[in-house]
């Protein structure tokens, strides 16, 4: 292939609209062995374009459809088709969002969605910047609320500061421990405060805690409250929370990286109501918004925080003589080096669709979600884990015909614990659904649709999904679950 010839790309592409027809099954699903088999792999030898196009064929022929209204194993789903072309434009044009000498139109970019996300979240006086998901986010927000406290942290390191605790609900996101593993917290300094029967956190243990730790002689640095949990979609009470923090002078993180879509719509950002009085925010377009993966947002309240937290003036690249502006290289403010560039895709999406288009998205979204909710509480055989819906997540058990009418004692729930992952197993072997299962709490095993914006779903859609696993649950038998 030619240096500058894009006649490879242009058969890539018709491969990609062919492999993302409807006719299409969700997943051929093969198990690792068969699946190493089946494609060809092996890089030792250069093949020739065509037969390139054949392997990427087979790749993707394996390759789960994502795109499909009946992919819901995630909280991202289908792409913004302006998303996925801001994707792929920033690819072609292969660039780095560290300095301005290199990315002039795309730092503009970023520091322009920026401003209007926080202008959308009420803290238009922050700052903030685009991070490869919501795991470097906590990463982000744990490092500038230590920085906060103990600017010497970045010099000096933790030795000679007090132990330092964090606090977040039993049901928030799990990048947490891993933030606290890798910044030296320690994953035994991450207390878990517990969540009401909604998965929402109590207050008044957070607050019980904090005076705990503080008996204690620890430090309270953080608390991360959740605005849209993973499993139930649950909003903690961020101004009760808020106050909390005010009275400990504690630093509050929202993790919004799913709920913080709802930000989007008038309907329902109330819901989200106290986020402005957070320190730091994260938020990922690429779970609920459908912008391509990755897309995430930190976002915190004071400026220039992140520049000093995070800043090693390298001169090689931040030259503070250069002939323009220097302001403008932003990249410091980040733990990466080379970035890309994420924010096109979020600005592409909101550039063809406006503060209108994506708030009639979400509001689409929360109506649909809504009508699963109903169709599967008067459905018999299906049983919600939680009445009220949050977020747009729809949690519930399938209770099979022969496991109904029955005491619904310890053995009857480890039955249910087997018959759900089970009906996951039947719905992908079929290539009908793939639908999210967890454990919560002493919940056994349930499922989980969860919706977002694209592709968007209609009703019968939607009771296309619940049929898919009823028909799945009775084709279960006890033998089965063996
Ligand atoms: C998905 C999720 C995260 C992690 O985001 P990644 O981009 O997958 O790293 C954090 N918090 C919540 C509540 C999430 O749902």
């Amino acid at each position: 292939m030619g240096e500058n010839n894009l006649s490879f790309l242009d058969k890539v592409l018709n491969i990609v609209k062919d492999e993302r027809s409807e006719d299409k099954p969700l997943i051929e699903f093969k198990h690792p062995k068969e699946l190493e088999r089946i494609l060809d792999l092996d890089i030792s030898e250069g093949v020739t374009d065509q037969e390139l196009e054949e392997c990427v064929r087979q790749v993707l022929k394996y390759s789960v459809k994502t795109n499909k209204a009946v992919f819901r194993n995630q909280l991202y789903s289908d792409t913004d088709p302006y998303g996925l072309s801001g994707a792929w434009i920033a690819e072609a044009f292969n660039t780095s969002q560290y300095t301005f000498e290199v990315a002039p139109a795309f730092t503009l970019i970023e520091l322009k969605v920026l401003s209007h996300v926080l202008k959308l979240f009420s803290i238009p006086d922050g700052d903030g910047i685009f991070s490869p998901g919501g795991s470097m986010s906590m990463l982000y927000a744990l490092v500038a609320a230590r920085f906060k406290a103990f600017p010497e942290v970045k010099s000096k390191g933790m030795r000679n500061l007090p132990e330092m605790v964090i606090f977040t609900s039993e049901d928030s996101h799990y990048s947490i421990k891993k933030a606290a593993h890798w910044l030296g917290f320690g994953t035994e300094n991450v207390k878990i405060v517990t969540t009401n029967e909604k998965g929402q956190m109590i207050t008044e243990e957070l607050d019980k805690a904090i005076e705990n730790a503080k008996i204690k002689g620890q430090y309270p640095i953080m608390v991360n409250a959740t605005a849209g949990t993973t499993v139930l979609g649950a909003i903690d009470p961020l101004n009760y929370i808020a106050d909390v923090c005010e009275k400990h002078n504690v630093w509050m993180h929202v993790d919004a990286c799913w709920g913080g879509s709802l930000m989007l719509s008038s309907k329902y950002r109330n819901r989200l109501l106290g986020i402005e009085r957070a320190y730091s925010i994260s938020w990922n377009p690429h779970k609920m918004a459908g912008a391509p993966l990755q897309c995430s947002l930190f976002l915190v309240r004071k400026k220039g925080l992140l520049h000093e937290a995070n800043s090693a003036s390298a001169q090689y690249l931040f030259q503070q003589d250069k002939f323009y502006d220097v302001s403008y290289d932003t990249g410091d403010k980040s733990i990466q080096c080379g970035r890309k560039i994420d924010a096109f895709k979020l600005w592409m999406i909101w550039k063809a669709r406006g503060d209108l288009g994506l708030s009639q998205l979400l509001d689409n979204v929360m109506s649909i979600a809504q009508f699963c909710q109903q169709a599967i509480a008067k459905r018999p055989g299906f049983r919600l884990v939680v009445d009220s819906l949050q977020c747009p997540n729809v949690c519930f058990w399938y209770i099979p015909r022969f496991m109904r009418n029955q005491d619904e004692d310890d053995t009857w729930w480890d039955i249910m614990h087997k018959i759900t992952p089970k009906i996951k197993e039947l719905l992908t072997l079929g290539s009908l659904l793939m639908v999210a299962y967890s454990p919560l709490r002493h919940h056994k095993n349930f499922f989980r649709l969860a919706f977002s914006f694209h592709p968007k779903i209609d009703e019968k859609q939607v009771l296309g999904m619940i049929e898919a696993i009823e028909k799945c649950g009775e084709e279960i038998t006890l033998d089965m679950l063996q």
